[in-house]
């Protein structure tokens, strides 16, 4: 009798822990990919972080489910990038406050794309810690600390493709237009297939321009994102002879990425080495 009621008290005893466990809600809920790597950065484990939209998701499309929505209302802070690009965080009543890490960037009209340029990238970091260290005061003087160092490995990176501002051929052609940030911070000149939107197609007369554009540019790659629809990109390569080259927005990680450990920092260093074949 005892071993019965032995073996029924241990499901119970762990029912209770998975029960506590669910009910603990997240303080801190990010958005996407850059959001939740930047702010994980300056919280480490002194506050529960969830991100909201799943690796290999496009953020452009992206609608949260109620479910999710429910998590963002009960939040302390959300942090996501800008009013253009995450509507739906903006529009969440929660309980806290709302970052918006961009809020302090010099922006270009419409254009979300930010963090995409290092430079960009450490002003969201700073802009993320300060408000967090309003919200959460007794760790204001963790999160600056691990803020600094963040931005210090952020400087290296920033220090590294300020070199591409040397080069005599500063021109690149990507599938989706999110490099205006990293082109004007840098010195480049990118020409988008897509627009802003990686999902919108270009037209006919958009892609003979190109063709005229590669050819007298003497350009022979085109850049494109796994995460987007890259048809576009191949036919356009395959027509004017081009080799496809893999650039990363860190709008998602892929699978692949996730089991390398790949993050902001190495996927923007791969950028970089992407981007010197044609930057010369
Ligand atoms: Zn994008």
């Amino acid at each position: 009798m005892k071993k019965i009621l032995m073996l029924l008290a241990i499901p119970a005893v762990l029912l209770l822990a998975g029960c506590q466990k669910s009910a603990s809600k997240p303080e801190v809920v990010t958005t996407f990919e850059p959001m939740y790597e930047f702010t994980k950065a300056i919280v480490g484990d002194k506050v529960d972080v969830e991100n909201i939209v799943p690796a290999n998701q496009e953020v452009h499309e992206f609608e949260p489910s109620a479910k999710q929505v429910a998590t963002m209302t009960n939040a302390e802070a959300i942090v996501y990038n800008s009013n253009d690009l995450e509507k739906w965080a903006k529009k969440v009543n929660n309980k806290g406050i709302k970052i918006e890490a961009s809020k302090d960037v010099d922006k270009i009209s419409g254009d979300p794309h930010t963090w995409i340029s290092p430079k960009q990238a450490i002003i969201e970091v700073n802009t993320i810690a300060s408000e967090l260290g309003k919200k959460f005061p007794d760790d204001k003087a963790t999160f600056e600390k691990n803020a600094a160092s963040y931005v210090a490995k952020l400087k290296k990176l920033d220090s590294e493709f300020d070199t591409l501002k040397d080069a005599k051929q500063k021109t690149f052609i990507t599938q989706h237009e999110a490099f205006a940030y990293l082109s004007r911070d840098y010195g480049l000149k990118e020409i988008a297939i897509a627009g802003l939107d990686p999902e919108v197609e270009p037209s006919a007369s958009t892609l003979a321009n190109l063709k005229v554009e590669m050819k007298k540019a003497g350009l022979k790659n085109v850049y494109f994102e796994g995460n987007a629809n890259s048809k576009i990109a191949e036919t356009l390569a395959k027509s004017v002879g081009a080799n496809l080259i893999g650039i990363n927005t860190v709008e998602g990680l892929s699978d692949e990425q996730k089991k390398n450990g790949d993050n902001y920092l190495t996927l923007m260093q791969d950028n970089l080495t992407a981007l010197k074949k044609t930057i010369k």
